[in-house]
């Protein structure tokens, strides 16, 4: 059988790169330009170690340096696979579902790696509910986020359906941090890029069924389904270290903002006001804490 394997690798969903075993990259397709934003010209002969795309794994620790899994993959010939967050081009970060891959020459000595990578943020679902959101006026123009005036109507809905069937959920308040001072720094445009930043990273690394909003400022709410107090601080914890690992890119200089987090789980009898509140007080301690953290209540 004759197949065309350039164009195979070219037509795939998922994004491919190969290394040599210095770990440069000789080969990146068009889907692996889609997923991170970084063209073919941008990354052939770039080690994969340089600082471009900088996988993260969900509890934030740089894997590049000392837990690259390409860099086990060509040291021990196992093919491995794990979901790893990557860096956008455009600062935020990606969930993908990595596979690396040992390359061999016809005498079986690994000569270098592979890694696929497909992307996990259902941007095609989250595309066309952003445009029905946009028609309903529901929408965040600055962030593409829902607004407020959805936040409330989701946080109604789920409070209603958890004293009508028992299903928990929480939501996490999120500030962002020193953000005046950004401003002041920086400009008050790159303070809304740093706000389309967060926002871009707390959806990409939102399930599904989670809404992630603005709730007004530079202040914004996750309504997270089907949680205990647990698996809320779990999630709220996964979004901190994201955005601290995230990346404003603003032009001539790259830089970071951290967010404080007030998390909490309905409790019966709470209306919206009082379940806001409670999460609003405990993104204050974790302001009064030092920032750059989450408190569950
Ligand atoms: P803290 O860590 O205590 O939250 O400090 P902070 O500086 O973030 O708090 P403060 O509430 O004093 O400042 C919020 C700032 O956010 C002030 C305002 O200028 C800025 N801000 C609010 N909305 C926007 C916006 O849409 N774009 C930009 N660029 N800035 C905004
Ligand atoms: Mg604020
Ligand atoms: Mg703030």
């Amino acid at each position: 059988m004759l197949f065309d394997i350039q164009n195979l690798i070219e037509d795939l969903h998922d994004g491919i790169y190969f290394v040599d075993l210095e770990r440069k990259i000789f080969r990146w397709n068009k889907a692996a330009e889609t997923i991170t934003g970084y063209p073919e010209s941008r990354m052939l002969g770039r080690r994969c170690s340089d600082n471009l795309l900088m996988h993260v794994d969900g509890d934030g620790n740089q894997l590049c340096v000392d837990m690259c899994p390409l860099a086990h993959t060509m040291k021990d010939g196992k093919t491995r696979e794990s979901e790893v967050y990557l860096h956008h081009r455009d600062g935020h970060r990606v969930p993908v579902w990595v596979r690396t891959t040992p390359l061999r020459n016809e005498k079986g000595e690994i000569v270098g790696g592979a890694e696929l990578f497909s992307d996990l943020s259902q941007k095609a679902a989250t595309a066309l509910r952003l445009r029905e959101l946009e028609q309903l006026a529901l929408l965040d123009s600055l962030t593409q986020l829902a607004n407020r005036r959805y936040l409330e109507s989701e946080i109604k809905s789920r409070l209603s359906e958890s004293i009508r069937c028992g299903l928990r959920f929480g939501v996490l308040f999120i500030d962002v941090d020193h953000f005046k001072g950004f401003n002041d720094t920086h400009g008050h445009e790159a303070g809304d890029q740093a706000l389309q930043t967060v926002a871009r990273t707390l959806t990409s690394t939102a399930r599904s069924y989670d809404l992630y909003g603005r709730w007004g400022g530079e202040e914004f709410v996750g309504v997270i389904r089907n949680v205990d107090r647990q698996g809320l601080l779990v999630i709220g914890e996964r979004c901190r270290k994201l955005v601290e690992h995230s990346q404003v890119e603003l032009g001539s200089s790259r830089q970071q903002v951290t967010i404080s987090i007030g998390a909490s789980v309905a409790e019966p009898g709470d209306d919206i006001h009082a379940l806001i509140k409670r999460a609003d007080q405990l993104m204050y301690q974790s302001k009064a804490a030092g920032r750059n953290r989450i408190s569950i209540g």
